[in-house]
């Protein structure tokens, strides 16, 4: 009996053993991988699209219109505001 407890508990430990091995691998390969993975956002590759809430055309942030705490594709339609 104490025989079959000890292989349980070696099997058990083997187990979780490599599972924790995997898993170290895995998250030692993602930080490698990490930096090339993350674009620098001054370079404008990867810009944040916004919503135009008239239209809901899909544009850079950098080319939205702000007003009233709201994103449009353009001064005509933040003047007309949200479609009724
Ligand atoms: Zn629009």
């Amino acid at each position: 009996m104490g025989k079959i407890l000890f292989w349980v508990l070696v099997i058990i430990g083997g187990l979780f053993l490599s599972r924790m091995l995997t898993h170290y691998a895995a998250r030692k390969r993602q930080e490698k991988e990490q930096p090339k993975q993350v674009p620098k956002s001054t370079q404008g590759s990867a810009e944040e699209m916004v919503r135009c809430k008239r239209c809901n055309i899909h544009l850079p942030r950098s080319e939205a219109v702000y007003d009233k705490e709201q994103t449009w594709c353009s001064k005509e339609h933040a003047k007309l505001g949200v479609k009724s």
